[in-house]
């Protein structure tokens, strides 16, 4: 089985990065994104820079149109996304579940 690398694919650079590295010179080889998740019209993608001098990496973070979470405020975006969608999926009239029991 082989496997089709991108060129010159840093050491730093993590599975889920699609940039083809070494095509441009400096800072674009220490930034990594992955490939473009679609909701409606925002992009969702992952993004993680290491600074060359220090080697500290940056990341990954989620980028969510023009906003940047970090992975634990993603989480929590999830959750309270899937909470309100599981509150909207209960049917009927606007009664708190705990009322009448
Ligand atoms: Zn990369």
């Amino acid at each position: 089985m082989s496997v089709v690398q991108p060129q010159r694919r840093p050491a730093t650079c993590p599975s889920w990065c699609t940039l083809g590295h070494g095509l441009h010179a400096g800072e674009d080889d220490t930034v990594h994104v992955s490939g473009a998740l679609m909701v409606r019209r925002t992009v969702l993608r992952l993004c993680m820079s290491t600074d060359p001098s220090t080697g500290e990496q940056e990341g990954p973070y989620v980028l969510l149109g023009g906003e940047e979470y970090a992975l634990h405020e993603a989480d929590a975006l999830i959750d309270a996304l899937t909470e309100l969608v599981d509150r909207a999926a209960v049917p009927g009239p606007g009664v708190s579940p705990r009322a009448g029991s």
